[in-house]
Parts: structure tokens; C-alpha cells; sequence
């Protein structure tokens, strides 16, 4: 007897609209409290396709000093050069 439990990597959805999130690598800007307008590329994050919400590890805002920032764009980059957990299917 096999009893094949198809374990797929568990898919977050956005807490909005509960679409299904695009995990990618993104280009983004950030506009801190000072209306400071900062770039960053090659940042890893989830986007919900459909109400354009951005999706980044809360450790990583940190990390940059985007606590209190808004995320303002993102597009997916082109460059993806990394490294990490990119999991071939
Ligand atoms: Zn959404």
C-alpha cells in the first residue's frame, strides 16, 4: 500500500484578497517617512498579482532601514543572479 501525500511547497496567499503570491526576485521603491524615495534591486519578496501588494520578509526590512517605509513599485528583475533557495521543480 503507498499512500503518495503530494506535498507541494505550501503557497502563501495575500492577506487582502487571498490571490495566490508570485515569489520572485523584485526591482523596487521605497519611500520612507521623509518621502525619501529609495531603490533597491534584487530583493526577494511575494507579490500579489492582482491588488499589487509587495510582499517582503520583515527581517529584511530591517535590514535595509524600510521600517515604516511604503513600498511605492516593483517589478519583477530581470537579473536574477542569486544564490539561495531557488528550487527547480
Ligand atoms: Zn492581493
Amino acid at each position: 500500500m503507498t499512500s503518495s501525500t503530494f506535498r507541494s511547497r505550501p503557497i502563501e496567499t495575500c492577506r487582502f484578497c487571498s490571490g495566490a503570491l508570485l515569489t520572485s526576485v523584485y526591482d523596487t521603491v521605497f519611500r520612507d517617512p521623509e518621502a525619501d524615495e529609495r531603490l533597491f534591486f534584487a530583493i526577494p519578496g511575494a507579490l500579489c498579482v492582482p491588488c499589487r501588494q509587495l510582499y517582503v520578509d520583515q527581517q529584511l526590512i530591517g535590514i535595509l532601514g524600510l521600517d515604516g517605509a511604503r513600498c511605492t513599485f516593483a517589478i519583477e528583475s530581470d537579473r536574477v543572479l542569486t544564490a539561495g533557495q531557488a528550487g527547480a521543480a
